[in-house]
């Protein structure tokens, strides 16, 4: 079974593949990274309104 890796668009192999449904271990770092980004985008606006979160420590 082929199926197409969500970053690049290329053709994958989905039987044993450790990295699907991308198609190399670049792209799923890409994948992660990119909501790793949204994640601290996101709070950036809510920090004011709280003062520091104890989940904080967490992320690091
Ligand atoms: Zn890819």
């Amino acid at each position: 079974m082929m199926t197409t890796c969500p970053i690049c668009k290329s053709p994958v192999q989905w039987e044993g593949n450790p990295t699907r449904p991308f198609c190399s271990e670049r792209c799923r770092i890409r994948d992660l990274g990119a909501w790793v980004a949204e994640e601290y985008r996101v709070p950036a606006e809510e920090f004011r309104l709280e003062e520091a979160t104890p989940d904080e420590e967490q992320k690091q």
